[in-house]
Parts: C-alpha cells; sequence; structure tokens
C-alpha cells in the first residue's frame, strides 16, 4: 500500500527514484498506472522523484502492486524519508572528481536498514555531487557530500569534513540524519544542537569554507554532452516539472532503443539519456519535442519554475505551472519573443514558493485570498521586493512582454 497525499486535484503518490536512476519498464510502469488510477500526469520534482497525481483515494494498494511488478522496491517508512538527490551526470561527466553512484547507493541501502529513518523529517535530503559540470551541491539540502581531488566535503549546518574514504563520507552523512532523526521530525526547524553536529561529521573544523567545499551554482544542461566511447549523453528538457503518461512512454521506447534501457531523472526538470549513438542524437531531441519536451534552444535561453497552481493545489488561485507550461510552448513555437540573454522566470500560485526559494529575474506571485498576479524583478516567492505591476490575469505573452521590458 502506497501512502497518498490528498491534494486539491485528487491522491497524490510521491515515488522515490534513488539516485534519479529509472528504468525504461519503471518509466513505463509508472505511465500505465498514472493513466489507469489518476489523471496520467507525473511531476518531475526538483530534488529528481516521481510524483503520481489524480489518484483515487483509495489507489495506494492497487498502485504499490502495479509498481512493485516492475521492479519497484518499497520499504515502508524509508520510503517517505529517504531523499536521495545524486548528481545527474555521475559516471558521464569526464570533469568529475569522483563518481559518487556507488556512494549513492550504499547510502540508501543504508537508510532503509537505518533502525531510527522513521524519525527523520520526510523532507529531510542528502545531495552527491561529483564535483563536475552539474552543480547539484548548490541545491538546497540538510547533507552536502562533494567530491573534490582530496576526498569527500560533507557539510551540514554551515559545518564541514573531509572524508578520505567513501565509507567515513557514508559515515558521517549517516550519522547527522542520525542526530535529526533524534532530535525528531522538526529538527530541520529547530536545528541540531552544533556539538552533535562536530561529533557527527568527525570534525572540529569550522565552516564549510574550511573544507574546501566551493559550491559552484547549479548548471542545468540540455542536449547532447559528453561525448565518450563512441556515445554521448543527452538532457531532455521538460516543461516545468511535468510530464505525461505519453513523455514517458517516449522516454522509455528511447532509453530501450538508445540509451541502454534506462535514464537519469535530473532536478532542473529534465530527463537525461546516458549513452546514445551522436549520430542519432538530434533525431532523438527532435522527436523529443514532438512528444511534448521542451526544444533544447528553448530552455537554454528560458527557465521557467512554478509550483502546482490551480486546480492542483488548494492554496492557489492561478494555474501557475500550466502558465509555465504555455510560456515555454509559445517560445517554442515563436523564437522571437524570447528576450536576450539568458532569462529566468518563477511562477508561484501563492507566497510559500513551493518551487523553490532561489530568485528569478521575473516573479509572478499570486496569492490564495484573490485572483491575479504581481509582478517582480530579481525577487523569490518569500522576498519578492516590490511589485513593479499587478495582472488580473496573464497569458504567456503577457509574460513573455514583461520579460522583454
Ligand atoms: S506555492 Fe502556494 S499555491 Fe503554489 S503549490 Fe505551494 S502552497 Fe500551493
Amino acid at each position: 500500500m502506497l501512502h497518498l497525499a490528498q491534494m486539491a486535484d485528487g491522491g497524490l503518490a510521491r515515488l522515490r527514484v534513488p539516485g534519479g536512476l529509472l528504468s525504461a519498464a519503471q518509466a513505463r510502469a509508472v505511465a500505465d498506472a498514472a493513466e489507469a488510477l489518476g489523471s496520467g500526469l507525473v511531476d518531475l520534482t526538483n530534488r529528481a522523484n516521481l510524483q503520481i497525481r489524480g489518484l483515487s483515494r483509495d489507489a495506494g494498494g492497487d498502485l504499490a502492486e502495479q509498481l512493485s511488478a516492475a521492479a519497484f522496491a518499497f520499504h515502508g517508512e524509508a520510503d517517505r524519508r529517504r531523499n536521495i538527490l545524486l548528481d545527474p551526470f555521475s559516471g558521464l561527466d569526464p570533469r568529475e572528481a569522483r563518481d559518487l553512484r556507488p556512494l549513492a547507493q550504499a547510502l540508501d541501502e543504508a537508510l532503509i536498514g537505518a533502525a531510527w529513518i522513521g524519525r527523520l523529517s520526510p523532507k529531510f535530503c542528502f545531495v552527491l555531487d561529483g564535483g563536475g559540470e552539474s552543480g547539484v551541491a548548490a541545491t538546497p539540502s540538510d547533507v552536502t557530500l562533494l567530491a573534490t581531488g582530496q576526498g569527500i566535503v560533507v557539510s551540514a549546518a554551515g559545518l564541514a569534513s573531509l572524508a578520505l574514504s567513501e565509507e567515513d563520507a557514508l559515515s558521517a552523512a549517516l550519522a547527522v540524519a542520525a542526530c535529526a532523526a533524534d532530535v525528531g521530525p522538526d529538527a530541520r526547524a529547530t536545528g541540531i544542537p552544533e556539538t552533535a553536529m562536530r561529533a557527527a561529521l568527525g570534525s572540529e573544523r569550522g565552516p564549510a569554507g574550511a573544507a574546501g567545499a566551493a559550491a559552484a551554482p547549479l548548471r542545468p544542461r540540455h542536449g547532447a554532452m559528453f561525448p565518450s566511447g563512441g556515445a554521448v549523453a543527452i538532457s531532455i528538457p521538460a516543461p516545468v516539472g511535468r510530464l505525461d503518461a505519453g513523455m514517458l512512454r517516449f522516454l522509455a521506447d528511447v532509453a530501450e532503443t538508445e540509451g541502454r534501457g534506462r535514464m537519469i531523472l535530473a532536478p532542473w526538470s529534465a530527463v537525461v539519456l546516458p549513452r546514445v549513438r551522436p549520430e542519432r542524437a538530434a533525431r532523438v531531441l527532435a522527436a523529443s519535442e514532438a512528444a511534448g519536451f521542451v526544444p533544447v534552444a528553448v530552455a537554454d535561453r528560458l527557465s521557467v519554475v512554478a509550483c502546482s497552481g490551480a486546480p492542483a493545489c488548494e492554496r492557489a488561485r492561478e494555474p501557475a505551472r500550466a502558465l509555465g507550461a504555455a510560456l515555454l510552448a509559445l517560445a517554442a513555437a515563436e523564437p522571437g519573443r524570447l528576450p536576450e540573454g539568458r532569462r529566468r522566470v518563477h511562477l508561484s500560485a501563492c507566497p510559500k514558493g513551493c518551487a523553490g526559494s532561489a530568485p528569478a529575474d521575473l516573479l509572478l506571485l499570486g496569492a490564495s485570498e484573490r485572483s491575479g498576479w504581481t509582478v517582480h524583478a530579481g525577487g523569490a516567492p518569500r522576498r519578492p521586493g516590490p511589485a513593479l505591476d499587478r495582472l488580473e490575469s496573464a497569458g504567456p505573452a503577457a509574460v513573455l512582454a514583461q520579460l522583454a521590458d
């Protein structure tokens, strides 16, 4: 039985995808289950997990049965409490300091077996960054493991230590999580005593910088990259973290014919196919656009993040995600509307800011108590800054026009 959160658009099942690694069979099973038991819509979250939406209240048992048949393994409470975001370019990026896939797997297995896992906050998150192009270490997390030439920097709550082996890094990361579990589900809000954190990290070092944790910004990448051994990786951008059953089946088909039967979910609304023949890359990307994915040329110039918005969230009046998708679709159809340079747009239907807390070039902020948007430059949902304009309703053309101003 899978736990379903009740949302305004029906039940929502959160599927942990440790390391973001998904087989073609699993993607197809999610597509089939989403269509048969839900609305057919699947979120690709900014922690590289999946969420099946629009499920009936009693669908948890059938969903678990269908997905189990496709090699999804369920582990009770641990499934709600183990968030492991792994660098999606692990094992692909020639600039990475270390391939952290084995460490991610060891962490996953340790968390499943941890006696304290039921006391860990469901939001507690580990980020593993191989030290290459992706910059996933910049993603907000509770424990970050960043590979460097000297070892693996383990950082948490502003403290850091340098682990020289994967075993030491694993021990430190688990010790921090155990501390958080001891404090209880509110540990993320109340904090963990610093002495306990220092003991957990096995370090008397001070701020994270002292251990050499030079976190680069997150660098979403799209298109073909990392040529090696007669193959490239392809990062296919999805519109505003939303997949449907047809898009998942497209990915499954391509992964089976071109990508060694597997794909990797990326935390920037993209799916990476790891091993595609270079001469096939352009054709795969063109086919992805026909399947509903975003053209690489658009994704590279216009980054759009959006919360679920209406009708999925009861606090929302405005359809944030649908507007974001319409924005990308219009930009794809009429590239002349795109502004010069790379821009980031954030659509948040209320100030809670579920889609993230980073500032955006253009923020459209809704409110639970009235419809419409306020327009902000350089703000984030919780720190929007002054409103430059107010839109009682906004279509994609109006938003792109705001971006050009
Ligand atoms: S930001 Fe607000 S409106 Fe949007 S999904 Fe979160 S709670 Fe709902």
